[in-house]
């Protein structure tokens, strides 16, 4: 990229520099034909106002000895006259030429006397009747020298007498031209090398960022995820690419930190659940050997072993059944599977809990508050999920806190919907407080009530809860006993 990026600017450069030195050529061209014509003219001027007039006899040529000149016979400058100004116009004048013609075009005296430049005869005669037509022409010698002449009329008593053409040679000028060539050319070439030099560096230079960029991504990719560029308080592009890259750079970071994170939850998950699977497998086992050593043939030991690898099956299956509902419970929070959602009253969900609850425990009393009398009380979400987490609070209430009264509130305040269990049984220590939602936690009230639970029915509770965007609390009554609420977003 260096490279490619030094060879445009370069080649823009030279294009620039061969631009307008061909556009200085160009127009020099002209411009110092203008100027030779100028010098010509002022020549003339000079020579015709100081030394020499048409209208009466030239002094100075009367001092050539041969006596005053008459400047013009019979409408046509004489030769004398006519050397005379050729002389005094071409004394000192190099390449220049002087050509006296007569008004019709034909020639009267020419210095150099051979190989001067000739226009054509229309030319002089139109320039001896209207005045010069142009600024200047370019004659060729029969010689083929090349020269730039001016015309100029003669006239006696208004009437031209005659024709002054003063010339030099293009090569005069055209030198000029070829030194500022050769001056353009060096030029160029010296700012070329020195660019040439320079432009690199300077590239290099400006692309240093973009080098840190590719480095810093080259470490990210070897995994180092800490790795960041140094942002250049610019705000051009590279700038712009240093943030973007260190927001990327951040954003994978944190991404592949909550993955890791994620994925140290699952093994510790598959972990616990494996462990808590073994437990019941292994006193089937037991079971099983004792049947093969004998026990089979004992009718009471044989009850015994079948009674006890039903209730362990029995234990598995519900285990299975709720690591099942957590992993459906997962996949909807993270947006692998759809979530349903309906209209769900919820005092009619504790109602039909309660009623179940009664067949299965006639003597457990249980009290209802339920808002508005047990008039709907709704929330959108799944009517199976929100069912299994008030079963849940109730099956829980069951078995630690059975024998005391059961109180169910509900209650809407604003947006927001609490549905709340109360016991009257042990309460729970204050250090199972913060973990009694955790996964397979089991507090001491399970050893105290004999209960064989799994650990697994509040993280289901606290799962649903955070599926329907609300929240499962627990904290003890002051009067003893736990008190479980549940909020959830009310729907319109
Ligand atoms: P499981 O009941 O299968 O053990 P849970 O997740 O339902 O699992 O309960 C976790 C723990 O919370 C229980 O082991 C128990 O110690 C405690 N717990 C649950 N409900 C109550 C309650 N109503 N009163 C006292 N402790 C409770």
């Amino acid at each position: 990229m260096r490279l490619r990026l030094s060879l445009l600017s370069l080649g823009v450069l030279l294009a620039l520099l061969l631009v307008g030195g061909a556009f200085q050529y160009v127009v020099l061209g002209p411009y110092l034909q203008r100027d030779a014509a100028a010098q010509l003219g002022t020549r003339y001027s000079t020579v015709m106002a100081n030394e020499l007039l048409v209208r009466r006899p030239v002094r100075s040529c009367a001092t050539t000895g041969a006596g005053a000149v008459r400047p013009v016979l019979a409408g046509v400058v004489t030769p004398q006259y006519a050397d005379c100004l050729v002389r005094a116009l071409g004394a000192g004048a190099g390449q220049a030429s002087v050509v006296v013609l007569a008004p019709d075009g034909g020639l009267v005296t020419a210095e150099p006397p051979s190989d001067y430049p000739t226009l054509p005869v229309t030319e002089y005669v139109t320039t001896a009747q209207k005045g010069p037509q142009r600024n200047h022409w370019l004659a060729a010698s029969a010689g083929g020298q090349e020269s730039l002449v001016i015309l100029r009329v003669l006239r006696q008593n208004g009437r031209a007498v005659g024709m002054v053409q003063l010339g030099v040679s293009t090569a005069l000028y055209e030198g000029t031209r070829r030194t500022l060539l050769t001056v353009l050319g060096l030029a160029t070439g010296l700012l070329m090398l020195v660019a040439a030099v320079i432009t690199p560096l300077l590239v290099g230079r400006a692309l240093r960022p973009l080098h840190r960029v590719t480095e810093a991504s080259t470490a990210l990719a070897a995994g180092d995820l800490a790795r960041r560029v140094e942002e250049p308080p610019r705000a051009d592009e590279l700038g712009t690419l240093a943030r973007a890259f260190n927001r990327m750079a951040a954003a994978m970071q944190s991404a592949l930190n909550l993955r890791s994170q994620s994925e140290s939850r699952m093994r510790r998950f598959v972990a616990d659940a494996s462990h808590e699977l073994r437990t019941p497998l292994t006193t089937i086992q037991g079971q099983l050997d004792l049947l093969r050593r004998g026990a089979a043939d004992d009718p009471g030991a044989r009850r015994h072993s079948l009674e006890s690898m039903g209730r362990e099956t029995q234990r598995m299956s519900a285990m299975v059944e709720d690591l099942l509902t957590l992993t459906r419970l997962d996949s909807a929070a993270t947006g692998e599977r759809e979530t349903v959602s309906q209209a769900v009253d919820v005092n009619a969900l504790v109602a039909e809990t309660v009623e179940e609850q009664s067949v299965r425990a006639p003597e457990q009393r249980v009290d209802l508050e339920l808002s508005g009398g047990g008039a709907p009380l709704v929330v959108a979400g799944d009517r199976d999920q929100l069912r299994r987490l008030v079963l849940n609070l109730a099956n829980n209430a069951l078995k630690y806190a059975p024998g005391g009264t059961h109180t169910w509130r509900s209650g809407r305040a604003g947006e927001t919907v609490t549905l709340s269990l109360s016991d009257a049984g042990p309460g729970i220590p204050e250090a199972d407080l913060p973990r009694i939602f955790d996964r397979f936690y089991r507090g001491v009230a399970e050893v105290s009530a004999r209960a064989t639970g799994s650990g697994l029915g509040l993280a289901i509770v606290r799962s649903i809860a955070e599926g329907h965007g609300g929240a499962a609390t627990v904290a003890n009554n002051p009067a003893g006993g736990a008190t479980f609420t549940i909020t959830l977003p009310a729907a319109d």
